[in-house]
C-alpha cells in the first residue's frame, strides 16, 4: 500500500499535540495544528477591543500552546526556523481544511466521547484513504472508531507518541481488528525511517505495551520500598545507571515526568485490567496516595519525592520525602557492597548476576523486583504481545533502558531465576517451561551477524523484523581487524571498516590517536572505506585533558607540543588518506570529537547530534584542526560582494562562546556539517548508512583532495573588529580577562595574523598558528585551572 506523507493534520495542540507537531515540521513535513477556539474574551483582548469571532481570539489557544512549545527547554525543533512548517486554526473554522492532509492525528483530552465527537467532525472532511489515527494512552483504540465508515475503519489505528515526541524514541502503532495490513506496515515503516522511532506493534490492550510494563516495574518497586525499610536515595541508587536505566532511575524520574501521571495509568489499570494477576500491584501504596491527596506531583507543582530548598547559606538543597514521617529531610548518601562490588564492571549483561545474587538488601531487593518483573512480563503473552522481544524494544525506547525485561533475563540465566522464583512460590507462564524443555537456554541469539528471538508459536528462533537492515557493533564486533585500549577496528563488511572508541566519555588520548592512525593505515593498505562510530551515549566528549594536564602543570611544553603535533596529524589523516573516511556522530561530540567530524571526507550524523568547538570552557582553543577548518570554510563561504567580514565574524563567535549546537540541523547552519552531509534520524540505521555513505564514496572513485593553499584570511581588518569586540565586552563585565585573551588569541589565528590586508594563506600555516596559540595558552595558571575544574566536575569554570 502505498502513501506519501507531506502534510498532516493534528487535532489538539497540548502537551502532546503541539510537540508531536514539532517533530513533524522537523522532518520538513507540513502540519495543520488545529484546537477548539476560547469561550470567553481575556482582558487584554477586551482592552484592544477584540471579540470572541476574530480570528485572532479563535486562534489564541492553539497559537499561545504552539509558542509554549516552542519556547520549552529541551526544544521540540531542531531548528527553531521549522516553526514555519506549521500553519494553526481552529476546530470551528478550519476542520475543512484536513481534506488536503494526508495523515491525520488526534491528540485531544483523553476522553473516549470527546475523542468520539472529533472523529464524528473528521469523516465530514476528510478523503478517502488518508491515514488517521489517535494519540490516547489508554482508551481502547476500537471503541473510538465505532459508527465511523469502512473507509474510516480501516485507515484508522492508535499511534502512541511518548512525551516528549522528539526525544523518546517510542512510538507503539496499535491497530484495531479492522485496519488495513498495508497501514500498519506503512506506518511501522514511516515512524522508523522518517521520524526516527523504534515502532512497536502493539495490541489493542490496557496501557499496550510500554506503559504496561514499565508501569508495573515502578509500582513493583514503590511495594518493595516499604517491606525492606529502603529511603529514596537508596532506591534511586539501586534503580538507575547501575541496571542500565537512566540516572534519574525511578523517584526522580516520577518527579520529572509528574506523579499524576503515573497515578493516572496506574488508577487506569485498576480499572481496565482487571483479569491481570497482578492487579494488586497497580494499587497505589499508601504514601502514593497521601502524595495524591496533597497534590505533590513532582517539578510541576514544586515539589513530589523530592523537594528543591534554600539552606541557611542561600544554596540550593534538594531534600528527600521520609516515606514514614512524610516529612523532607536532607538526603543522606546511599551505599551498598554489592553495588561496590560491580563498579569496576563496565558490561552490564555481566554486572546484572553480582547485583542479583547480592548478600545484603540490595541484592534482595534486585531478587524480589526481577523475579516479578520476569515472571510478569512472561505472562503478558499473548494479552499485549505475541513476541517477545516487542515487550523488550518498547520498554527500552520507552523508559530508557539499556536492555529489556527478557534481555535482562537472558543475562541472568533463565534457569536459575526459575529456580529462585520457584522457592518463592512463583512460576513464569508455562511457554517459558516448554521452551527449556526443549533444550532451549536463551531467549535470544545470534547468528551470522544477526540477532534472533525466540517465537513462542513456532518454538525456534526467528529473525528480528528489520534487524538486518541495522549493523550494530555489539553484535559485528566479533569480526575484530585490530584492537587497543581504547579503540578497536571492526570489519563491516564489502571492504568497510569501523573505528570505535571506547575509552571513558569516548574522550580521545593517545590510544584513540593511534587508533586513527593505525585504523587508516589498515584501510589505506586491504580496504574501500573507514566508518569512525561507536554505541556509547556520546560519540566523543573531546580530547583527554588529564594528560594534557600533567604535561602543563610539569612545565613540559616539548611533551604538549609532540601531542598537538600528533593529535593534528592523525586529525588531518581523516582527511587525507587514500581511502574515503566517514563520521557517524551522536550525542555530545565535543571539542576534538568535533574536529575530527570536521576532517571527514562525509559526516552521516544522528539527528540528536550536539556538536561545538568548546575548548574556551577549559581556556584553550580548537588545537586540532578545528580553528584552521572554520576559517577555511568561512573563506570557501566567501563569496563576489559579500560582506566578508560577516561570514568569518560568525565562525569566530561560534568558536569564541563555545557554542554547541543543539541538533544536527543546527550543526549544518553553524557550517560544522556541511551540506553534502547526511543525517540520519534513526539512531539504530546510523551505521548501516554510514557504511553505505562510504561505499558510495569509494564506488565513484574516491580520490585524495589535494592540502589546500588558498584560505583567504582577512588580517587586520577583521583583526581590529575582533579585539575591540573582545575588549568591550570585557569593559561591559560580559567575559573575564582571560575569556577576552583565549579571544584575542582566537582572532589571531582567524585572521592569519597581523596581516596589512586580506590575503592567501595554506592550511599548515593556520594550524601552525593553532598550534602556537594553544601552547601559549597551555602555560597560563587560569587555563589550567578550568581544565583542573572540568575534569573534577565536569562542568567550565568561567574565571
Ligand atoms: P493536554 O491537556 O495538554 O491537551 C489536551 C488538548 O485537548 C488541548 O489542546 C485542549 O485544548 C484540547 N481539548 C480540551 N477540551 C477539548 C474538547 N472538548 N474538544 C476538543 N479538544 C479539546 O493533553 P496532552 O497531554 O497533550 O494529551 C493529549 C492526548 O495524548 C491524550 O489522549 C493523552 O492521553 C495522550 N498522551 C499524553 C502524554 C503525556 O505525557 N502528556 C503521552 C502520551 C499520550
Amino acid at each position: 500500500m502505498n502513501f506519501t506523507i507531506k502534510k498532516v493534520a493534528i487535532l489538539g495542540s497540548g502537551v502532546m499535540g503541539s510537540r508531536i507537531a514539532c517533530h513533524f515540521a522537523n522532518i520538513g513535513v507540513q502540519v495543520l495544528l488545529l484546537d477548539i477556539e476560547p469561550n470567553q474574551l481575556t482582558d487584554i483582548e477586551i482592552a484592544k477591543g477584540l471579540k470572541l469571532t476574530d480570528k485572532l481570539v479563535k486562534n489564541r489557544i492553539v497559537n499561545e500552546a504552539l509558542a509554549s512549545a516552542i519556547k520549552s527547554n529541551p526544544s521540540p525543533l531542531y531548528l527553531s526556523a521549522f516553526a514555519q512548517n506549521i500553519s494553526t486554526g481552529n476546530f470551528s473554522d478550519d476542520m475543512p481544511l484536513i481534506n488536503e492532509v494526508d495523515w491525520i492525528i488526534e491528540v485531544v483530552v483523553e476522553n473516549l466521547q470527546i475523542k468520539k465527537q472529533i472523529f464524528e467532525s473528521v469523516e465530514k472532511y476528510r478523503k478517502d484513504g488518508t491515514l488517521i489515527s489517535s494519540n490516547t494512552s489508554g482508551i481502547p483504540i476500537h471503541l473510538m472508531s465505532e459508527g465511523r465508515s469502512e473507509d474510516f475503519q480501516a485507515h484508522f489505528c492508535g499511534t502512541h507518541f511518548f512525551n516528549p515526541p522528539r526525544y523518546l524514541k517510542l512510538l507503539e502503532i496499535i491497530p484495531t481488528q479492522k485496519t488495513k495490513q498495508g497501514v500498519i506496515d506503512y506506518l511501522l515503516n514511516y515512524g522508523s525511517l522518517f521520524l526516527g522511532k523504534t515502532t512497536v506493534l502493539c495490541k489493542d490492550s490496557p496501557a499496550f505495551i510500554a506503559n504496561r510494563i514499565g508501569v508495573y516495574a515502578i509500582m513493583e518497586i514503590l511495594h518493595a520500598v516499604k517491606k525492606l525499610g529502603l529511603t529514596l536515595e537508596e532506591v534511586d541508587k539501586l534503580t538507575g545507571s547501575i541496571i542500565g536505566h537512566p540516572k534519574s532511575a525511578t523517584f526522580r524520574t516520577g518527579d520529572v515526568v509528574g506523579l499524576d501521571t503515573l497515578i493516572k495509568v496506574a488508577n487506569n489499570l485498576v480499572n481496565d485490567a482487571k483479569n491481570d494477576e497482578a492487579i494488586h500491584l497497580f494499587e497505589l501504596p499508601d504514601f502514593l496516595e497521601k502524595i495524591n491527596e496533597n497534590k505533590w506531583f513532582g517539578d510541576k507543582s514544586g515539589q513530589g519525592f523530592y523537594k528543591k530548598t534554600k539552606n541557611e547559606k542561600g544554596e540550593t538543597e534538594i531534600l528527600s520525602l521520609d516515606l514514614n514521617t512524610f516529612e523532607y529531610t536532607p538526603q543522606k548518601k546511599a551505599k551498598f557492597a554489592t553495588l561496590e562490588a560491580t563498579k569496576p564492571i563496565e558490561n552490564l549483561s555481566k554486572r546484572l548476576p553480582i547485583l542479583y545474587n547480592g548478600k545484603d538488601v540490595a541484592g534482595e531487593f534486585y531478587r524480589i523486583t526481577f523475579d516479578g518483573l520476569f515472571n510478569y512480563v512472561s505472562k503478558r503473552i499473548p494479552e499485549i504481545a505475541d513476541d517477545l522481544y516487542k515487550i523488550d524494544a518498547a520498554v527500552c525506547a520507552g523508559f530508557g533502558w539499556d536492555l529489556g525485561p527478557f534481555e535482562m533475563w537472558d543475562a541472568l540465566g533463565i534457569q536459575s531465576i526459575i529456580t529462585h522464583m520457584e522457592s518463592t512460590g512463583q512460576k513464569p507462564a508455562n511457554w517459558v517451561y516448554e521452551m527449556l524443555h526443549a533444550g532451549i537456554n536463551s531467549f535470544y541469539k545470534i547468528e551470522n551477524g544477526v540477532k534472533k528471538y525466540y517465537d513462542i508459536q513456532s518454538k525456534s528462533y526467528v529473525k528480528i523484523p528489520g534487524s538486518d537492515q541495522q549493523i550494530l557493533l555489539n553484535i559485528v564486533r566479533t569480526n575484530k581487524v585490530w584492537a587497543n585500549s581504547g579503540t578497536t577496528l571492526i570489519d563491516l563488511g564489502d571492504g568497510i571498516l569501523n573505528l570505535e572508541f571506547h575509552t571513558k566519555m569516548n574522550t580521545m588520548g593517545g590510544e584513540v590517536i593511534q587508533g586513527i592512525l593505525k585504523s587508516i593505515e589498515i584501510a589505506e593498505k586491504d580496504f574501500r572505506g573507514l566508518v569512525i562510530a561507536n554505541e556509547g551515549v556520546n560519540f566523543s566528549a573531546g580530547a583527554n585533558l588529564a594528560m594534557l594536564l600533567m604535561f602543563a602543570i610539569e612545565q613540559e611544553w616539548e611533551e604538549i607540543d609532540v601531542m598537538v603535533r600528533s593529535f593534528q596529524k592523525a586529525i588531518s589523516r581523516a582527511r587525507f588518506s587514500s581511502i574515503p573516511v566517514i563520521t557517524a556522530p551522536h550525542g555530545l561530540t565535543l571539542g576534538g570529537g568535533c574536529e575530527l567530524n570536521l576532517h571527514a571526507d562525509a559526516v552521516v550524523a544522528a539527528a540528536e547530534t550536539y556538536i561545538g568547538l568548546v575548548e574556551v570552557g577549559v581556556g584553550l582553543i580548537p588545537g586540532g584542526g578545528g580553528t584552521k577548518e572554520m576559517t577555511l570554510r568561512a573563506s570557501d563561504a566567501y563569496e563576489e560582494g559579500d560582506i566578508e567580514l560577516n561570514t568569518i565574524k560568525n565562525a569566530y563567535l561560534n568558536i569564541a562562546m563555545g557554542k554547541v549546537a543543539t541538533s544536527a540541523h543546527e550543526a549544518m547552519a553553524m557550517n560544522i556539517f556541511r551540506k553534502t552531509d547526511r543525517i540520519s534520524m534513526n539512531q539504530s540505521l546510523q551505521i548501516a548508512h554510514a557504511k553505505s555513505r562510504a561505499l558510495e564514496l569509494a564506488d565513484a572513485g574516491y580520490t585524495q583532495p589535494k592540502i589546500r593553499n588558498d584560505i583567504k584570511v582577512q588580517g587586520r581588518t577583521a583583526l581590529s573588529m575582533f579585539l575591540i569586540g573582545a575588549h568591550s565586552m570585557h569593559r561591559g563585565n560580559y567575559i573575564s580577562e582571560h575569556d577576552k585573551k583565549i579571544s584575542e588569541k582566537l582572532a589571531w589565528i582567524m585572521c592569519g595574523g597581523d596581516l596589512s590586508m586580506p590575503q592567501k594563506v595554506s592550511e599548515q600555516y593556520l594550524l601552525d598558528l593553532e598550534r602556537e596559540a594553544f601552547l601559549s595558552l597551555c602555560g597560563e595558571k587560569k587555563t589550567l585551572e578550568r581544565i583542573q575544574h572540568m575534569l573534577k566536575t565536569g562542568k567550565p569554570l568561567r574565571n
